[in-house]
């Protein structure tokens, strides 16, 4: 995909934040299997804050005060929150459209048919 880009593209800021994806995602499944597994007993180490310039962790064991949209309205609403965090992003979209333009080509969709077959055939 960023082949097909040439010159100066959105897609070519070098704003990759893949890293950082994958960082928080690891520290979500960690502290789920801490909440269900309790390792040594102990199920809640509270909230975890990475520092990436420094290399710290701060733990905060307070609780969450009572305003606290995450344990209160937002609890165990899961995808059904209706929170729009984000907003669109104009480029991604137009990305995707491309992408889901070019899935749905007769010429795309003969040679993914035929490549699958011939993996099929190996
Ligand atoms: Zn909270």
């Amino acid at each position: 995909m960023l082949q097909e880009c040439h010159g100066y593209h959105p897609l070519r800021r070098n704003q990759n934040v893949f890293p950082f994806s994958a960082a928080t995602a690891d520290a979500e499944v960690l502290q789920l299997l801490t909440a269900v597994v309790a390792p040594g007993g102990v199920a809640d180490t509270g909230a975890h804050l990475y520092h990436f310039t420094t290399g710290t962790l701060d733990r905060i064991t307070d609780g969450c005060r009572p305003d606290c949209p995450y344990s209160t309205w937002l609890l165990a609403r899961g995808d059904a929150h209706g929170l729009q965090v984000t907003g669109r992003h104009a480029t991604a979209q137009a990305a995707r459209a491309t992408r889901a333009h070019a899935h749905r080509r007769w010429r795309n969709k003969i040679s993914r048919s035929l490549d699958d077959l011939l993996w099929r055939l190996l």
